[in-house]
């Protein structure tokens, strides 16, 4: 049997930080949910699909094409074959995997994908529904978070560092509003499972977070 840990939790909270991480330490796979998300959205931005429109979604996106490849231990992710993995991490990318993520069709194929992954590997998964939805029987499930001027001021040094012009304020807004509508949508809405174990990142480094976590793992045994 493989073993999983799902991490969940809002936008900005580090979770894709800690997640390849604690991946790396223990030998296990990181499957970056998000990024699934994000390349659908790419898909219907090239399809000319409206993000509104979730019945050409629905119908659309049982021709996406979208698989996942390991290269040096990173996760690789393919849309029609096409490694798109460089496209995903814009802020323009989180907003539209956000607009689509509450399409039942594109929601149920990603979700298989995400299932078939975690039967034949050890695996650290992030996202919103990990530990509701996609893998209910988690081995250990965190909700991971963080408060808003936090995770705004983070992504703010994140993107100055990369020399990307931002404005905190404004980034402190996006975040709001894509927690209320991660958090708002009908399915698989964005929030803890009861039996995760909370971690508030806002006075914590990524590594301490990590240890934390590791040590969790650790006690499974
Ligand atoms: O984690 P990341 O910021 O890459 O996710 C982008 C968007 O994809 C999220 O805001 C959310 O709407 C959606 N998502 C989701 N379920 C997941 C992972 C991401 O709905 N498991």
């Amino acid at each position: 049997m493989s073993i999983s840990i799902a991490i969940d939790g809002p936008a900005g909270a580090g979770k894709s930080t800690v997640a390849r991480t604690v991946a790396g330490r223990l030998g296990y796979i990181y499957v970056d949910t998000g990024a699934m998300y994000r390349a659908m959205g790419l898909f219907f931005v090239r399809k000319g699909i409206d993000p509104a429109d979730w019945e050409a979604m629905g119908e659309a996106c049982k021709e996406a094409d979208i698989s996942i490849v390991y290269q040096d231990g990173e996760q690789q992710v393919l849309l029609g074959g096409e490694n798109v993995t460089g496209l995903l991490r814009t802020e323009e990318a989180g907003k539209m995997a956000s607009a689509i993520s509450g399409c039942a069709a594109v929601r149920e194929k990603l979700v298989d994908l995400q299932r078939k992954l975690a039967a034949s590997e050890n695996v650290v998964m992030d996202g919103r529904d990990i530990g509701t939805v996609v893998l209910p029987e988690a081995d250990l499930k965190i909700y991971l978070t963080a408060s808003t001027k936090t995770r705004a001021k983070r992504r703010f040094l994140e993107l100055t560092e990369k020399g990307i012009p931002c404005n905190i304020k404004e980034i402190e807004k996006d975040i709001e509003e894509r927690d209320y509508q991660d958090m708002h949508r009908e399915i698989s809405p964005l929030r803890r499972a009861e039996d995760a174990v909370l971690l508030d990142s806002s006075d914590m480094t990524a590594e301490e977070v990590t240890a934390r976590i590791l040590e969790l793992h650790e006690e499974l045994n």
